[in-house]
């Protein structure tokens, strides 16, 4: 099936501080590149997540797509059209196909406007007709599993899980192809963060919508996503399916962050592994492999060289970027705490 999204050596750039400022402090390189060189793709119906400690570049990726961020290059096709050099005019019908859930559920809705009004407000920005705004919000309510006085409250009278309905409701009101949910559960209570997960799944069952999931949970990921990525220092270090990655992790990084997650089998025995350190700045990045400062597997080459994609062989979509990936001869991580071994 053909993409729906390809994404392909996206890199972002931030000004760290201003030209003339640089000029007085002698800075040669005053940005950071908060996104190198990434590449994924989506297709239709199919959800897709980025994963990756907070500052890892997943947020900037989003919001590079729905052009509140420009590139510095690459590449964001959405169907057959490359968005990158269009102006806002331009790109406005693209975006109409695809909608932005964005973290903070309450923070995100206008304090001043009733649910109703929030609903419209994609007709509106869109210069889509809405004649009957208030059967229209009724109808998006009942999709979300939300009753129709919803629509007379105000942001701060809504539950978080309400909120976040709300959230879902506005996403779908003019019929996207493509979600892009940022941390869709965050700040929820784990019972409302497994209906939300729910409802979104249903909605992408009921309306072939592909999703873009941005998340540091696991959990989520492991019950939403088909595919995943892993992203650390704003690059791709490991990606493929779902299921492959959690039971046949390469990267030493993906191996820490799983190690740190429950598995659904509770007789499994895991270790786990603690990464050494912080994520170092952006401003002054390792060399060679990035990951090295905090990777257990380092050694000499990894200092020097920066590991090239291998695919992991038994899985065409599943590829790393590692000089010592893992091994799993015997079978699923979970499986056996020996598994986790390289
Ligand atoms: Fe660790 Fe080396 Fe692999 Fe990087 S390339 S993740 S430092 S083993």
């Amino acid at each position: 099936m053909s993409a729906l999204l390809r994404v392909q050596d996206l890199r972002v750039r931030f000004r760290t501080m201003g030209p003339l400022k640089a000029l007085a402090t002698g800075t040669k390189a005053p940005f950071i590149d908060a996104v190198c060189g990434v590449s994924f793709q989506i297709r239709k119906g199919e959800t897709l997540a980025l994963v990756g400690e907070s500052g890892s570049g997943k947020s900037t990726i989003a919001r590079t797509i729905i052009g509140l961020q420009p590139a510095l290059s690459g590449s964001i096709r959405f169907g057959a059209q490359e968005l990158i050099g269009l102006t806002a005019t331009e790109r406005m019908p693209y975006l109409r196909r695809m909608a932005m859930m964005f973290q903070d559920p309450v923070g995100s809705l206008s304090p001043r406007l009733t649910v109703q009004s929030l609903l419209a407000e994609p007709f509106r920005i869109h210069g889509v007709s809405n004649r009957d705004g208030g059967a229209e919000a009724e109808r998006l309510l009942r999709m979300v599993g939300l009753p129709a006085d919803v629509g007379r409250r105000y942001p701060h009278q809504l539950s978080g899980g309400q909120a976040r309905r709300v959230g879902v409701a506005r996403a779908l009101a003019l019929n996207p192809e493509l979600i892009i949910a940022d941390e869709p559960t965050a700040g929820l209570d784990v019972s409302v963060q497994g209906e939300v997960l729910n409802l979104l799944a249903r909605l992408q069952d009921e309306l072939g919508i592909a999703i873009l999931i941005i998340t540091h949970n696991l959990n989520v990921v492991r019950h939403m996503a088909d595919r995943m990525a892993i992203m650390y220092l704003g690059r791709v270090v490991e990606t493929g399916s779902t299921q492959h990655i959690f039971d046949y992790p390469r990267h030493p990084y993906t191996q820490a962050l799983l190690s740190a997650n429950p598995v659904p089998d509770p007789d499994a025995v895991l270790n786990r592994i603690e990464i050494k350190g912080e994520v170092p700045s952006m401003l002054r990045r390792p060399s060679g492999c990035e990951f090295h400062t905090r990777c257990q597997y380092a050694q000499e080459i990894c200092r020097g060289v920066f590991p090239e994609p291998s695919a992991s062989g038994d899985d065409a979509e599943h590829s790393f970027k590692c000089h010592f990936p893992l091994k799993h001869e015997s079978g699923p991580r979970w499986e056996k705490s020996t598994a986790l071994t390289s």
